[in-house]
């Protein structure tokens, strides 16, 4: 009796070991570091006493840090440099008294080209006064062609997940247009939608849109290699 509780016991332990022992290979094998050599940065659209859109207590800031957050984790899990223009509800301005929107605009922008990152996103969710709008949608600076490319592969993919029926749309954007960084701005879905609200405040949704960008970046980088800028590059442009 006592010999057939041990060869149980041993199969299970057995079995156990082998399964975790697979399980952790598999999550070692499958991260493959897609994004290494990469770097971007993440702009979490408003903070401090610019809340952005908001529909009662939920603000679009708040919103946006939380994507951004988990946009910084699919990111890094997938080996890319990642900077973010904010990590707390503060604007770039920190100060709590007399708002200045020219103030913040200016010194992100001169935050997001310090950094030198091949790539920006800015998270922001959209609001409109009918309620029945839906949908995310990317935008690019109307003069940057790489730019346009950038939000068109990030809009394809987001769209398997959001279902958005909306076109990339080039703008003026100041975040876009002062900065030298390639960048696009993610309306992540409108947060005047009932059914889009609901969406964008459940994390899962937020490690979904996440997935979806940095995937759209991937396919990016993949169909245009001619578009990677190179530092030296950078340097003049800046000069
Ligand atoms: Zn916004």
């Amino acid at each position: 009796m006592k010999r057939t509780y041990l060869i149980i016991a041993i199969t299970v332990a057995v079995y156990v070991c082998t399964k975790c022992f697979y399980s952790n290979g598999m999550v070692a094998v499958s991260k493959e570091l897609t994004l290494k050599d990469v770097s971007v940065v993440i702009d979490p659209g408003h903070g401090g006493l610019d809340n952005g859109a908001s529909v009662g207590k939920i603000y679009e800031s708040e919103l946006n840090l939380k994507i951004s957050f988990a946009l910084k984790d699919e990111l890094e899990s997938r080996g890319a440099k990642v900077y973010m223009t904010r990590e707390d509800e503060q604007d770039m301005t920190k100060r709590n008294h007399h708002y200045s929107k020219q103030d913040d605009m200016y010194l992100r922008v001169k935050k997001i080209d310090s950094y030198k990152s091949d790539y920006l996103m800015s998270i922001h969710l959209n609001s409109a006064p009918a309620s029945s709008a839906w949908g995310s949608q990317v935008f690019y600076y109307k003069n940057s062609d790489k730019g346009k490319r950038l939000a068109e592969e990030i809009q394809s993919t987001m769209k398997e997940i959001t279902g958005s029926p909306k076109r990339i749309s080039g703008s003026s954007f100041r975040v876009l247009r002062a900065t030298q960084t390639v960048g696009v701005l993610i309306e992540c879905g409108f947060i005047s939608n009932a059914n889009e609200r609901g969406q964008l405040q459940s994390s899962k949704y937020h490690q979904k849109l996440a997935v979806k960008i940095c995937d759209g970046l991937e396919n990016y980088r993949e169909k245009y290699p001619e578009d990677t800028i190179k530092k030296e590059d950078f340097e003049k442009i800046l000069n």
